[in-house]
C-alpha cells in the first residue's frame, strides 16, 4: 500500500535491535553523564543511516539536548522526543530489555525510547524516498521528566520555526489513541508560620501551624472542579518538631491541573491569594504554572489528516484527552499545530510493567512518516483536507 511502510517493515529488525541497545542504557534525568552517553548512541545511528547534521544545546546540569536535522527549504517539521526516563541508575541491570510474546519490556521503553526510535526511522523512510523540501528536525530532550526546565526555551524556539509538531510520547490505551488535548500543570508551595509554644505550659499562647495548614489543605483541595476539568492535589505536607510543641512551622506542596488558560489564571489567583484562618498565623504561597494546557484546537487539523492515513495503513485511529502533560503543551500554547501520542502503543509509563506492543511499531512509524510527507507537501491551514 505504501513504499514508506514497506521500507519501515524492512527496517524492523534494525529498529528492534537499536531499541534493545537504547533501553539497556540507564538515562535518569539527573545523570548528565549517562544521558550524554546514551545520546551519543542515537547520534551515531543517525549519522550512519542518514548523514544529516547534529546540533548540540549544551547543558551543565542535564544532558545536552540534541537536534538531528535533515532537509532544507523554508518551513520546518518538528519531531519532539525525550531520552531521559524516571528510572534510576542500575534499573536496567535489574530489569533488562526482554520480549514476552508480542510485548517488549524494559525501563523507559514506552515512555519513550521506542517513540524516539520511531522518529528516527520515520525520518529515515522519508529521506529514502523524498528530497525533503522542508527542514525536518528531531529534537531529543533530556529533562522532560522534570518539567523541561533547561530545554523549554529551545523547544519553544524550534516550535516557532515549525509548521507542525509531532510529539512521540506514548499513545493511550490498547488501541493507541492520540492525545489531542492535555491539561496544563501548576506547582505551588505553601508555607505556614504559627507561634510555637509548650503544649502543656502555655498552649493558649501558641498558634499551631499544622492546624492552620489543615484549614488551608481543605480550602485548596476544595478548589477542585471536575466539571471544568480542574483539579488541585496537595501531594506533600509536613510540619512540627515535637509532639509536645505547638507547631510553629508547616508546609505543603500542591499540583494544579487545568484544561484552559482561563482556569489556569482563575485558580492560580485563588491559590496565590490564600489568607490565614487562625489569628496570628501567616501563610505564603509561591509557584505558578509550569506547563500551559494543550487545547484541542492545536491538534484538530493534524488529527484530521492522521485518521485517513491510519485507515489506509489498516487501523482505526482515535483521539483522547489526558491529564498528563508533555512538551507538546509548550508547542501547542504557541499556536503551532501539534499532534501528540504518536509514539508507542503499550502500557505502564513510569511503572514496573511498562511494555510496548511489537506489532504496532512499524505501523505507527509509517503513520508518522506519512504525516511528515503530507506536512511537507500540503501546507496546513489551506482547508484542502478539512
Ligand atoms: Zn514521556
Amino acid at each position: 500500500m505504501s513504499q514508506l511502510l514497506d521500507f519501515i517493515k524492512a527496517q524492523q529488525g534494525s529498529l528492534l535491535s537499536d531499541l534493545e541497545h537504547l533501553v539497556n542504557l540507564d538515562t535518569p534525568t539527573g545523570s548528565k553523564a549517562l544521558v550524554d552517553q546514551a545520546m551519543q548512541v542515537v547520534i551515531d545511528r543517525f549519522q550512519q543511516q542518514l548523514g544529516g547534521t547534529v546540533e548540540y544545546i549544551r547543558q551543565e546540569k542535564y544532558g545536552n539536548q540534541v537536534k538531528l536535522h535533515l532537509g532544507k527549504g523554508t518551513g520546518q517539521i518538528l519531531l519532539m522526543t525525550h531520552i531521559d526516563t524516571v528510572w534510576p541508575e542500575g534499573e536496567t541491570a535489574k530489569r533488562p530489555f526482554r520480549q514476552e510474546g508480542g510485548r517488549l519490556y524494559g525501563p523507559g521503553i514506552f515512555d519513550m525510547k521506542c517513540g524516539l526510535l520511531q522518529g528516527l526511522y520515520a525520518m529515515h523512510a522519508v529521506a529514502a524516498h523524498y528530497a525533503p523540501a522542508k527542514n525536518i528536525v528531531l529534537f531529543i530532550n533530556t529533562d522532560e521528566e522534570v518539567g523541561s526546565p533547561s530545554s523549554r526555551p529551545w523547544i519553544e524556539e524550534e516550535a516557532r520555526k515549525s509548521d507542525a509538531v509531532f510529539v512521540l510520547e506514548p499513545a493511550l490505551g490498547p488501541s493507541g489513541k492520540l492525545k489531542t488535548s492535555r491539561k496544563g500543570v501548576g506547582r505551588f508551595t505553601l508555607e505556614v508560620e504559627g507561634v510555637s509554644a509548650h503544649s502543656g505550659v502555655n498552649h493558649s499562647e501558641g498558634v499551631n501551624a499544622l492546624e492552620e495548614l489543615a484549614h488551608q489543605i481543605l480550602f485548596l483541595q476544595g478548589l477542585t472542579d471536575y466539571e471544568k476539568g480542574s483539579t488541585v492535589n496537595v501531594g506533600i505536607a509536613s510540619g512540627g518538631t515535637a509532639v509536645n510543641v505547638v507547631s510553629g512551622q508547616a508546609r505543603a506542596q500542591l499540583d494544579l491541573r487545568i484544561e484552559t488558560m482561563e482556569e489556569a489564571e482563575r485558580l492560580s489567583r485563588s491559590i496565590l491569594g490564600v489568607s490565614p484562618v487562625l489569628p496570628n498565623a501567616k501563610v505564603r504561597v509561591t509557584g505558578g504554572m509550569i506547563r500551559p494546557p494543550m487545547e484541542r484546537t492545536a491538534s484538530r487539523e493534524l488529527f484530521a489528516r492522521a485518521q485517513p492515513i491510519a485507515g489506509r495503513l489498516g487501523f482505526v485511529l482515535e483521539e483522547t484527552a489526558t491529564g498528563g502533560a508533555s512538551d507538546g503543551n509548550f508547542t501547542a500554547a504557541l499556536n503551532v499545530p501539534t499532534l501528540d501520542g504518536l509514539g508507542a502503543v503499550g502500557h505502564g509509563a513510569h511503572a514496573l510493567d511498562e511494555y510496548v506492543e511489537i506489532d504496532s511499531i512499524v505501523l505507527r512509524t509509517a503513520l508518522l512518516a506519512h504525516l511528515i510527507v503530507e506536512a511537507m507537501e500540503e501546507p496546513l491551514g489551506t482547508g484542502t483536507l478539512a
